[in-house]
């Protein structure tokens, strides 16, 4: 089955379980708490908290999100990407645990031809809160779970609410079991997805309770919400590379031909050395999120959306080279990565030439920021190897923050081009520096903001970004490129 298939038969399955079936939303988040469009339920948030009436009882969506939070696993988890999808059924005071776990139960393990996905309904586990009893009764006397395949969690690991006082409620997630070519069986119900063999594909979300005051999950639950919400968000391209047999995330009819081509580029195999494939997965990943995102609309910048774009760009371009290719890339790769989309995403073949203006344009930039760098480092690196004495030269880290803050030229680029040539980097003062300069950006932020800029009020920002929150804020998308 293709991708888009998959995703359609989502769509047509919770259609004919009566839900209205609306469209994503832009990945620009519509929630102007959040960058990026991170979750399904991001569009329904006003109905979760129930700050409006929701037009529809049961909705289901085919979400496109982005996650910057999952950049660094792309490529070396099978199962993250910074851009996906997510499909989502809702009800807003309708169904509850009991339809939830059916609907969940009966599309995974419908056979093909049913009109479900087929998958083989042993293979599952879920886990879910210790106390949640009702969800525990749905599992195994209605759906017949065997017990052994559900997992009961605390609170820590198994509960959602948004970071405040409202609505919150624990989860029952989905797993299947890979099997043990994938890792050991899961000892004492431990299906931890860490590892690759308890694939996490769905996550039900129920909307059971009021929270109040409290750190962490450490909150009194003060009684049950008046209208009761299910919220559900299960990858489409984790139960894609599960329905078409593949490794990983990176190898589904959707992204993969990126990789093909990147092969064909670099005249390196796919398969042949882990970290050629790590850099190959996140090429395929990054130019599929450069396009999305492009295409909603983003661009480059040194802030906010714009910078994660960029971000992904430069580390799309970056590992081409080390795949040892300096020429353009993305005129060969992006319109592949469109090729692919499109079946899900026909609008992309009409905003194609522009998406491909801009990041053809990024990636242009990007080369002169290396060339330019490139210089200024080797003339850097041959005076401390000259001064190093005998000793092992150090390159230091106000030069290195220099290249990164004037040339724009990443720190791993640094630290990697200078190894090359027996250099070590005092990464740590370099860390330092980018440390200081974030305080000072969000001081001046506030002050900004403020009109002025006294410690109270800076005090009062810190806690607001160091204060866990549910959604991805700004502060995740400030990392060095
Ligand atoms: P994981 O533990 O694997 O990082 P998660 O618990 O962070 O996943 P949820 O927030 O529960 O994920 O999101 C709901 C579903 O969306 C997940 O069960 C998974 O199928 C999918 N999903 C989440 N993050 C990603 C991602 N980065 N790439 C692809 N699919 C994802
Ligand atoms: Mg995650
Ligand atoms: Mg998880
Ligand atoms: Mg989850």
């Amino acid at each position: 089955m293709r991708t888009a298939d998959i995703r359609q038969r989502w769509l047509d399955y919770f259609a004919s379980k009566d839900h209205h079936v609306v469209p994503s939303v832009s990945l620009v988040s519509p929630d102007p708490s959040i960058l990026f469009t991170i979750a399904g339920m991001v569009p329904f948030i006003p109905y979760i908290l129930g700050t409006e009436p929701a037009p529809w009882p049961r909705v289901a969506s085919v979400q496109k999100c982005i996650r910057t939070n999952d950049i660094e696993n792309v490529g070396r988890t099978t199962r993250h990407g910074t851009f996906f999808q997510m499909n989502g059924n809702f009800s807003f005071g309708d169904y509850f645990k009991a339809g939830a776990i059916d609907f969940a139960w009966d599309l995974l393990t419908s056979s093909q031809d049913e009109g479900g996905y087929g998958l083989d309904g042993d293979r599952l586990w879920v886990t879910l809160w210790n106390e949640d009893h009702e969800a525990y009764e749905a599992l195994t006397k209605t759906i017949g779970l065997d017990p052994k395949h559900i997992v009961r969690l605390p609170r820590e690991e198994n509960f959602w609410d948004t970071g405040q006082p409202g609505p919150a409620g624990p989860c029952a997630e989905w797993h299947y079991d890979r099997g043990p070519a994938y890792g050991p069986e899961a000892e004492g119900g431990d299906v931890d997805p860490g590892g690759d063999r308890y694939l996490e594909i769905w996550n039900l979300v129920f909307d059971q309770f009021v929270r109040g005051e409290g750190q962490g999950k450490n909150y009194p639950l003060l009684g049950e919400l008046d209208q009761k919400a299910i919220d559900t968000g299960a990858g489409l391209e984790r139960i894609a590379y599960l329905l078409q047999g593949k490794e990983n995330l990176y190898e589904i009819d959707e992204v993969y031909p990126v990789i093909s081509t990147v092969e064909d580029l670099t005249g390196r195999r796919y398969g042949a050395d882990p970290e050629d494939d790590v850099r190959m997965r996140v090429i395929a990943d990054h130019v599929r999120s450069a396009l999305m995102v492009i295409g909603d609309g983003v661009r480059p910048a040194n802030e906010g959306r714009g910078y994660v774009l960029r971000r992904l760009i430069r580390r799309a371009v970056r590992a081409v080279r080390l795949l040892g290719v300096e020429d353009e890339a993305l005129p060969l790769l992006l319109p592949v990565s469109k090729d692919a989309m499109k079946a899900s995403y026909p609008e992309l073949e009409a905003s194609f030439d522009t998406i491909s203006q801009v990041a053809y344009g990024e990636e242009e930039a990007f080369r002169r920021t290396l060339t330019a760098g490139t210089t200024i480092l080797d003339t850097a690196v041959q005076r401390v190897k000259s001064s190093a004495d005998g000793g092992t030269p150090v390159l230091g880290g106000a030069e290195a923050f220099q290249l990164h803050d004037t040339y724009g030229f990443p720190i791993d680029l640094t630290l990697e081009m200078a190894a090359e040539q027996g250099v070590q980097v005092d990464e740590k003062a370099f860390r330092d520096l980018m440390a200081e300069q974030k305080r000072r950006a969000r001081a001046d932020a506030l002050a900004k903001k403020t009109g002025h800029a006294d410690l109270r009020a800076y005090e009062h920002l810190h806690k607001d970004l160091t204060t866990p929150v549910e959604f991805l804020g700004y502060t995740d998308t400030q990392a060095a490129v």
